[in-house]
């Protein structure tokens, strides 16, 4: 059976991921420090499989990483922890630099020593894969996609530090000669994102009928991709991914974010209308635009689909309805991240 090393998978794609490996016949070894992002709830589903071990700590802690390669011998290292909110890394760029630049070198450090004693068949289909995002290639004006070969031009504390892990990834193959691979991700929504982000965030106020804020004019663009097509990328990447290469993933599903917030006032409105029959669209309030706000992403993944054959599932339209529903249906989950009670019994209060 293949045992992967899975980091920050008790996150929102990562827990995803692991879900699906797990439920496909996987072993997961799961590495989560347990940041603020990182909810042990969603993982319940996996709470007496023995296929799934989690295991709490640092993947910039050596000693650790070093003892779970050499205790599992994983085939492959799968690299989600991060920091990943753009407005904390405005607010304290410090830690994002502790855990996607420092963090991510000591990973690729124990995981090159591990690979290295390796022997024939187990070394040479040993990988390492990098998940990233399409935030490493900066803004775009009104034309064009980013592809793979995009300059890197990152804009916030986040995207620089997502690229700085990702230039370290490259170095390790071209250095040492580690088997990496690397996705680049457009913006990700679906079960299990922490309500700080846009969809979940909205979706939430709308349902208590709050104001939905929304950065500037709303019109910034963004290119969205189901999380369970962003796993299925990765699987792909991971089982049939040209060894040193990067590759963009992405659902060709542009949307400025005024319609994302639109879309989903209409999807409630039309099955939970508020009690005082208003519409959820007055709701929206417009509020100071984030510093550094990039314009527009848009991603070219025609090299994944050409290459490896892989294809998303979901619209946009089918993908946003399943998650506004995902979200009514487990407001238990979302209540235990919004009065914190989710983190309360790991910390033993
Ligand atoms: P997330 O913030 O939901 O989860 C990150 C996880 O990493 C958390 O469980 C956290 O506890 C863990 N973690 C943080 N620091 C750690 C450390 N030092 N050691 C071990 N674990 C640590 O993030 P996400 O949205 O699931 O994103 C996962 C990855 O995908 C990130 O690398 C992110 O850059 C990338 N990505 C995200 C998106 C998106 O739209 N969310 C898009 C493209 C790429």
């Amino acid at each position: 059976m293949k045992t992967l090393l899975v980091t920050g998978g008790a996150g929102f794609i990562g827990a995803n991921f692991v879900l699906q490996a797990v439920a496909d016949g996987l072993r997961v070894v799961n590495l989560d420090m347990l940041t603020y992002a990182g909810n042990l709830d969603t993982l319940e589903p996996l709470a007496d499989n023995d296929r799934h071990v989690f295991v709490q700590g640092d993947i910039g802690d050596r000693n650790l990483i070093t003892r779970l390669l050499a205790e599992h011998k994983p085939s492959a290292v799968v690299n989600f922890a991060a920091e990943s909110h753009v407005d904390r890394s405005i607010d304290g760029p410090a830690a994002f630099i502790h855990t996607n630049v420092v963090g991510t070198l000591g990973l690729l450090e124990s995981t090159r020593d591990y690979w290295r004693e390796l022997e024939g068949k187990a070394k040479d289909e040993f990988r390492f894969l990098h998940v990233s995002t399409d935030e490493v290639y900066g803004s775009l004006g009104a034309e064009g996609k980013f592809t793979e070969t995009t300059p890197y031009a990152p804009n916030s504390p986040y995207s620089a530090s997502k690229a700085a892990s990702d230039h370290l990834v490259r170095a390790f193959h071209h250095t040492y000669g580690l088997p990496t691979l690397t996705t680049n991700c457009s913006n990700n929504y679906g079960p299990y994102q922490f309500p700080e982000k846009l969809i979940p965030l909205v979706i939430q106020k709308a349902l208590a009928g709050e104001s939905l804020p929304v950065y500037g004019d709303g019109m910034n663009i963004r290119d969205w991709l189901f999380v369970g097509d962003h796993c299925s990328a990765i699987r792909r990447v991971l089982d049939a991914g040209k060894v040193s290469e990067t590759y963009n993933v992405g659902g060709n599903a542009e949307r400025t974010n005024i319609t994302v917030v639109k879309t989903i006032c209409a999807l409630l409105d039309a099955h939970h209308p508020l009690p005082d029959g208003r519409a959820r669209e007055s709701l929206i309030t417009h509020v100071k635009d984030r510093p550094g706000h990039d314009r527009r992403y848009a991603i070219d993944s025609s090299k994944l689909q050409r290459e490896l054959g892989w294809q998303p599932s979901q619209s946009f339209e089918s993908g946003i309805k399943q998650t506004v529903e995902w979200y009514l249906t487990h407001q238990p989950w979302v209540q235990r991240v919004l009065d914190g009670s989710y983190r309360m019994e790991r910390l033993g209060v």
